[in-house]
């Protein structure tokens, strides 16, 4: 690795290290005029004790609720949790001994703690702990919160449709991720409480902690005196920074094992027997309404299919429709009707749906086996089947940082799969690919989608996609519904000019209805069609599919070149038709710009679309 830094790094970097390692290799020089036998060996040893045990008290007290708040600092929006995470840090900006005198208001001898507690909470153990938690909470409240607020929230929203409740969540999935940075928090808070001094001064004078004891030894003897003094605090600090970082190294050392082989053949009998008894197909009911800021959507859709997809352009509320369909968001009104049964009100974890979010939301701190074993009710058998299906092998042990992006998405899919769900839901599952993966990845899909008892609803802005792994479509824009129904009727009768482009017509044309199989786009140009019968004189768009044009000298249609583009081996040519300009693809062959053409048109690839009457 070649290091690129700034030429005045080093010496600047270099000055304040030598400065902060000095005064430790001065004291060591002057260990020799060290003052040993004015020591009160045993004052100094209970000092210690005091020290070590009020740090270890406080800092124990400040993990209990430091990180929940942290947490929730972290995860709650709004004004109100600003100031709150602003004020919990002030004791960070107070001297100490400010902190103490703003302490003694609330636990001194006068003050209404302190008269309830008959003075117990100063002057004593108790005392040098509070004032401990005080300083030292701040220094794990903000690492907690930076900690919590790095995690991207998807990986919880996912965890809750494995079936895990929000406590088990928290302890599985967001505190190991969060946990290094904690146990920094944690290190710097315990460092903080051992060596704090004034806030403990104001509120327990007696007994005496190491730092206070340091003070009145040093205003009795001076100097010399101090050296022993400080020998057992920079041990026990040393002590606590490597036991800390040997801790903090030590990995999540738990492997889970594969259910044995010898299981296999049964395992995938039944898996074969699922298949053969499913019925594939979910009958949906969807009624959603949700207003976030300023978008609201607004989705009733009632496909009974075994492969679904919603099409939509970005930011028209795809993923938003699966998060509420899954649970993670919640409706303001609506259903979700689910082979009869309304799941709107069960949480994400009870629903029975399972959930591949965009980007996948691997949990970053597990293996692939031990992703996949995290599901409630993860059956062993199933996890095995799907390792062998979606072909993990010899990836079990490896952490997501170690998969390539196709790989991630199989963990996903079969992590989703473990479990029995009726509904499969993926949010743009192949968008992060490249295009021959993706391209390999979808047809593994649709092969897929024939094994699985779930239904699927993919969510994409893919048109292609959603044709070839879809038999209903829902189009949404704007958080509204489009069009729906099944994908060859909604590609050959797009509602409107919006829903063709968002099938993927690139150029559009206008015409009126000849008769029930044919449009006039230009003056006694007829372009014949397929497909339920037209209303004469009707007003309709059209578009076709560039790839459905075919040039052919005994086509029936004929046109003039107007543009032609290279694209690769191919070109694209627009050709001026009627009224209409329509690309087409085409191989080599003489052809240029002005010259006539003749062509054929597929009529089962026109798509239209009715416009209002002119
Ligand atoms: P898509 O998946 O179709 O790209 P999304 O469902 O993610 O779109 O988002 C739909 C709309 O909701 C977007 O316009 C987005 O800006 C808005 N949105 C998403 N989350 C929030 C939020 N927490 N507050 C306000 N608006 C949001
Ligand atoms: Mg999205």
């Amino acid at each position: 690795m070649t290091l690129r830094t700034p030429a005045l790094f080093p010496w600047l970097a270099g000055l304040l290290a030598i400065y902060l390692i000095a005064p430790l290799a001065a004291g060591v020089q002057q260990a020799g005029l060290a003052d040993w036998n004015t020591v009160d060996t045993g004052a100094l040893l209970h000092a210690c004790v005091i020290s070590v045990a009020s740090a270890t008290t406080a800092t124990l007290i400040i993990a209990i609720g430091g990180i929940p708040l942290g947490y929730l600092l972290a995860r709650i929006p709004g004004r109100a949790m600003g100031a709150l995470g602003f004020l919990v840090q002030l004791p960070l900006a107070l001297p100490p001994l400010a902190s103490g005198i703003l302490l003694l208001f609330l636990v001194g001898y006068g003050a209404p703690l302190g008269r309830l507690t008959a003075g117990a909470l100063t002057d004593s153990f108790v005392g040098i702990v509070l004032a401990e938690v005080f300083v030292a909470a701040p220094f794990l409240i903000i690492a907690a919160r930076s900690a919590f607020a790095a995690m991207d929230p998807v990986l919880e929203d996912v965890a809750a449709t494995l079936g895990h409740r929000p406590l088990f969540v928290f302890f599985r999935v967001s505190l190991p991720i969060a946990r290094s940075a904690i146990w920094s928090g944690l290190l710097l808070a315990w460092l903080r409480a051992f060596g704090e001094f004034g806030a403990t001064v104001m509120v327990a004078y007696h007994p005496y902690s190491l730092p206070v004891y340091t003070y009145v030894a040093f205003g009795a003897q001076g100097l010399p005196a101090m050296l022993p003094v400080l020998a057992p605090t920079l041990a026990l600090a040393l002590a606590i920074m490597v036991l800390s970082t040997l801790a903090g190294a030590q990995v999540n050392g738990r492997r889970l094992s594969l259910p044995s082989t010898a299981a296999l053949p049964n395992a995938l009998a039944k898996m074969a027997s699922r298949s053969s008894a499913m019925t594939g197909a979910v009958d949906l009911a969807l009624r959603l309404e949700k207003q976030l800021g300023g978008f609201r959507l607004d989705v009733a859709w009632s496909p009974q299919a075994h492969r679904l997809a919603v099409l939509g352009p970005s930011g028209s509320g795809k993923s938003l429709t699966l998060k509420l369909i899954a649970g993670i968001e919640r409706c303001d009104r609506g259903t979700i009707m689910v082979d009869g049964r309304d799941i709107s009100a069960l949480d994400p974890a009870l629903r029975g749906i399972a959930y591949v979010p965009q980007n996948y939301g691997l949990f970053p701190h597990l293996t692939v086996i031990e992703q996949l074993h995290f599901p409630v009710d993860a059956d062993p058998h199933a996890v095995r089947h799907w390792i062998d299906r979606l072909g993990l092998h010899g990836l079990e042990q490896r952490r997501p940082d170690a998969l390539s992006l196709g790989q991630q998405q199989r963990v996903a899919l079969a992590r989703a799969l473990v479990r029995p769900a009726r509904l499969l839901l993926l949010d743009e599952p192949f968008s992060a690919l490249d295009a021959p993966l993706r391209s390999r990845l979808r047809q593994e899909m649709r092969a897929l989608q024939d094994e699985l008892n779930a239904a699927t609803i993919i969510v994409t802005h893919d048109p292609a996609e959603a044709a070839l792994l879809a038999d209903q479509l829902l189009l949404l824009d704007a958080g509204q519904v489009l069009q729906s129904g099944p994908t060859d009727q909604v590609f050959r009768r797009p509602a409107n000019e919006t829903a063709a482009r968002l099938l993927g017509a690139e150029s559009v044309a206008t015409g009126v209805a000849a008769g029930t199989d044919s449009i006039a786009v230009g003056a006694g140009v007829l372009l014949r069609i397929a497909g339920p019968a037209l209303e004469s004189g009707a007003r309709v768009g059209w578009t076709v599919p560039a790839a459905r044009i075919r040039l052919s000298d005994a086509g029936p249609y004929q046109g003039s070149v107007e543009s032609i583009i290279d694209v690769g081996t191919d070109r694209q040519i627009t050709i001026r038709f009627g009224n209409a300009a329509i690309n087409a693809l085409v191989g080599a062959g003489e052809l240029s710009c002005g010259s006539v053409c003749r062509f054929d048109i597929d009529p089962d690839a026109v798509r239209i679309w009715p416009l209002p009457a002119a």
